[in-house]
């Protein structure tokens, strides 16, 4: 019999809805897949010759449980130029993927029974990899999507050992306003809370600017910047994330990761490298395109009747809400996928069912059609 611990943990939900899209396409299904958080754009050429190169030189081996030293060394930097965080690269671990590194950390701070306050909506991931680390999940609302610090304290308990925060936010596309996370700054502070801040999606925003909690004062111990190389460089494949933070809570991250997978992928730490030191001119090329999107996309969903969107104003997600057709978000997203071959993810796996996720990292082409589609459903529906 399986343990408990895996009988608690569900599947992820969006890799759940895509193996169910890849299967409905061999059968020759034409379905416009809105599901999956990745871009559709290539990984830049410049990453992956360095990834070529790599190989070549025979760079194969197992490197450094927390990452080679130039990759440590450049996040470091990346940190302190682009979000004015101080880090010795020894407080730097690479992982494979942020969602790895969040793991570790969860598993570097949790004991049996500590809470974890996630502010929802709330990526479909971290309840479960909370419970994994045998902590529980403690759900705070927010205030139209955006961060509310009075309902992260009513929250806070004397288990609380972490708040996890994320802005750009997945799924609601909000981007937490500076005062907010400072109150929760200093709610963390004040009560001896780490905060986890997943900033994964930190180059998608629209107008808006991303600010990292970690920034506020108070938090130089008790703050762990999560962050990775899948959106901002299209490279969701080659599993490359990070995490930073205080040295004892980078230490621990350190050990359980050399017991886990000894280390993160070679070549793809060098292609990781490449992407920092190397030009962003892709970079930008790619969410100038996310933004002509967004706005696409958030006004098409205006137009459909029973459709409320709030404009996202970061990530590359909308989650509009659909709860006037009387249906749970599951029953939407079916009947969106059987009516109108056109794959969103329910809201309920992030927190709330009266909302679905339509990822908008597609091609224009595809997101036109798709939007067609959800038109001609939501009509006939009615
Ligand atoms: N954090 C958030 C909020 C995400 O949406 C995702 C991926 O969807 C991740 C982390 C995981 O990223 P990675 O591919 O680096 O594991």
């Amino acid at each position: 019999m399986i343990s408990g611990r895996a009988a608690g943990i569900a599947p992820s939900a969006t890799l759940v809805l895509n193996a169910k899209v890849k299967e409905l396409r061999k059968k020759g299904a034409d379905i416009v897949d809105f599901g999956i958080g990745e871009p559709d754009f290539d990984t830049p050429e410049n990453i992956k010759n360095a990834a070529i190169r790599a190989i070549k030189d025979g760079f194969t081996k197992y490197t450094a449980a927390a990452g080679v030293d130039e990759l440590r060394e450049a996040i470091a930097e990346k940190l302190e130029a682009e979000n004015g965080l101080d880090y010795a690269k020894q407080q730097v671990v690479v992982s494979n993927g942020a969602k790895h590194s969040i793991t570790n950390v969860l598993f570097a701070i949790l004991n049996k029974g500590d809470e974890a306050v996630i502010p929802s909506p709330y990526w479909t991931s971290y309840p479960e990899m909370v419970k994994l680390a045998d902590g529980v999940p403690v759900f705070a609302g927010t205030d139209n999507f955006q961060l509310d610090a009075r309902q992260i304290e009513s929250a806070v308990t004397k288990k609380t050992k972490a708040i996890i925060i994320n802005s750009p936010n997945n799924p609601t596309g909000a981007v937490f306003s500076g005062n907010a996370l400072k109150r929760v700054a200093e709610i963390a502070a004040d009560n001896g809370i780490y905060v986890i801040s997943d900033e994964i999606y930190e180059k998608f925003v629209y107008g808006e600017k991303h600010m990292s909690i970690a920034s506020f004062s108070g938090l130089k111990d008790l703050a762990v910047v999560i962050n990775g190389f899948s959106k901002t460089y299209a490279m969701t494949g080659w599993r490359m994330g990070y995490a930073a933070g205080p040295k004892d809570v980078m230490a621990a991250v350190s050990s359980i990761q050399s017991q886990m997978t000894s280390s993160p992928n070679s070549i793809a730490q060098m292609a990781a490298l490449e992407a920092l030191k190397g030009g962003k001119e892709s970079v930008k090329e790619m969410v100038n395109e996310f933004g002509e999107r967004r706005k696409y996309a958030v006004k098409r969903l205006e137009e459909m009747d029973g459709i409320t969107a709030t404009e996202p104003k970061g990530a590359f997600y909308a989650f509009p809400a659909i709860d006037s057709f009387g249906m749970s978000s599951a029953e939407f997203s079916s009947y969106l996928l059987e009516k109108a071959s056109v794959a969103v993810v329910p809201g309920k796996d992030f927190g709330s069912d009266k909302h679905v996720r339509i990822s908008y990292a597609v091609s224009m082409k595809n997101l036109e059609e798709g939007m067609d589609r959800i038109e001609r459903a939501v009509k006939e529906f009615g």
